[in-house]
């Protein structure tokens, strides 16, 4: 450990504050192994005081601000954030090892995320209705309460801005946890929401672990609201322990997304696009299209541009502009991703390109695609790195039930000149978001998220400023008449 690195630590109220626990992590770039900073983890009273700190914010002035007041701060966050883009982008790309082209519009999108959910501050109004002679109804959205939010490791900054920008849009208060290996931008965020007059203890980052005090949290009878993104099997244990007392959920969880090709597709694109949705940083997206199927009449043609285009795209320095894919998180997930690769091949997968560990420093692995049969693990589990599996179908009832082959329904892109066909696999396929003729995933106002264990609830839309708000209904007697129903 160097004694020189800078130390990050929780941010709570207001303020960076020495957890009790004096647990510390080295953070290391995962692309040349170098220190890049320690973080003294948060332990379960400093989640405490983060909860009840978002107590306070909630029931202070935070709870009475205006939509319009909340927008302004939303909209002056994200300048703050737009201001440091250049520090912002570096940070996460030393933090995550991901190439630095990926991560300037990560951070670009994490502006207009902001942007976004203080636009929708304006779609929050209620409803009334005079339901008979004597009553006059009102509806009015009040905010759900305190909102424990907990993010994972592959877009930090990007996965902090879609769960806190609904939040605060709506009128909650935060303890945003991070994962305990990519905590600096989200404490960044922190730091710049005080800048941009977002009240102390709205928005509270609690680096730790998952299972001990990612779980006090998820448990805490301080929090109304549980938002999550990560595996589905910690997915899962986030919904037991938010059972008991009952809490909401919402869940955004893995995925194994099919790019499907057709024969009739511009085969040109259909490779492009396909490469793309693979091996965009580094496969360790949800919505990685990871499984791509071909119609046997383009198989051999489509593989032979897809294994080329692959070979060219340039691995390595993240911090390098032409770099288009970096490295993997840790290595300790490099031995994760390349033992489905061996397990692939001792089950019979050929290997077409790639899949060897490469010598030197940094958690490189390089571009992976193998054939293998439907049944195996590596075509039905999600790796979550730069590996890609390739099987051919022969007509749409086969690519439909390929597509839907297995526990995730996240993502689906398609590939043909057919605007039939096209309409008739996307309402086949039991995905959260189909593209057609496009490698692209997530805008403004488009819901992105899962069916199946894929999760549930959407993000990044109007629906999601809905998860974060109660609706009360409020009866008014209006009559001259007294409403005494015993007389
Ligand atoms: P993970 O489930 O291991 O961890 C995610 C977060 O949960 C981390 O902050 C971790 O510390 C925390 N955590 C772990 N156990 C916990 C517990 N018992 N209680 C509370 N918190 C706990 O996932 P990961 O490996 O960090 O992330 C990769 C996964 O996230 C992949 O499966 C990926 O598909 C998924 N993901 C989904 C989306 C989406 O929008 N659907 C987006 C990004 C990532």
């Amino acid at each position: 450990m160097t004694t020189t690195s800078p130390v990050s630590r929780p941010f709570v109220e207001g303020h960076a504050v020495e957890p009790g626990s004096g647990v510390v992590t080295v953070l290391r770039e995962p692309a040349t192994g170098e220190p890049l900073g320690q973080v003294l983890l948060a332990d379960e009273t400093c989640v405490d005081s983060a909860v009840l700190a978002a107590r306070r914010a909630l029931d202070g002035p935070w709870r009475r601000t205006s939509p319009v007041t909340r927008s302004r701060l939303l909209h002056r966050l994200a300048d703050e954030l737009e201001s440091r883009h250049d520090a912002l982008s570096l940070l996460e790309a030393r933090n995550v090892g991901k190439a630095i082209t990926s991560v300037r519009a990560e951070v670009s999108h994490a502006v207009n995320t902001f942007r976004y959910f203080a636009a929708a501050t304006a779609a929050i109004e209620g409803k009334s209705s005079r339901p008979n002679g004597a009553l006059a109804f009102q509806s009015f959205r009040e905010p759900v309460g305190v909102v424990a939010q907990i993010v994972p490791w592959n877009y930090p900054l990007l996965m902090a801005a879609w769960k806190v920008a609904p939040a605060l849009a709506a009128g909650c208060t935060v303890v945003l946890k991070p994962d305990p290996a990519t905590p600096l931008t989200a404490l960044r965020l922190a730091e710049l929401a005080l800048v941009a007059g977002i009240p102390p203890g709205v928005l509270n980052v609690v680096p730790a672990d998952g299972p001990h005090v990612g779980s006090h949290l998820v448990r805490h009878a301080g929090v109304d609201r549980v938002a999550f993104t990560g595996s589905t099997v910690t997915g899962g244990e986030i919904m037991r322990l938010a059972a008991d007392p009952v809490k909401r959920v919402s869940l955004e969880l893995g995925g194994k997304s099919p790019t499907v090709v057709f024969a009739d597709a511009d085969l040109d694109d259909a490779v492009a696009g396909a490469v793309w949705g693979a091996f965009t940083c580094a496969g360790q997206s949800c919505e990685a299209r990871s499984r791509v199927l071909v119609e046997d009449e383009v198989f051999d043609r489509f593989l032979e541009r897809f294994l080329d285009r692959s070979r060219i795209l340039r691995v390595g320095d993240p911090l390098d502009p032409d770099t288009v894919v970096g490295s993997l998180i840790s290595t300790a997930h490099r031995e994760r991703v390349h033992g489905f690769v061996e397990r692939g091949r001792a089950a019979g997968a050929q290997v077409l390109l790639g899949g060897e560990v490469p010598q030197g420093a940094g958690a490189f692995y390089p571009l992976t695609v193998v054939l293998a049969p439907r049944d195996a693990e590596i075509v039905r589990d999600e790796v979550f790195g730069p590996v890609v599996t390739v099987q051919p179908f022969r007509d749409e009832d086969e690519a439909v039930s390929l597509a839907n082959d297995t526990k995730y329904g996240l993502f689906a892109t398609l590939w043909t000149r057919d605007p039939g066909r096209a309409q008739r696999i996307a309402a086949g396929v039991t995905a959260g978001t189909v593209g057609i003729n496009h490698p692209y995933t997530t805008f403004p106002g488009v819901p992105f998220g899962g069916f199946k264990q894929s999760g549930f609830g959407r993000e990044f839309a109007l629906e999601t400023l809905s998860e974060y708000l109660e609706s009360k209904s409020v009866l008014t007697w209006t009559s001259r008449r007294p409403a005494n129903p015993f007389r």
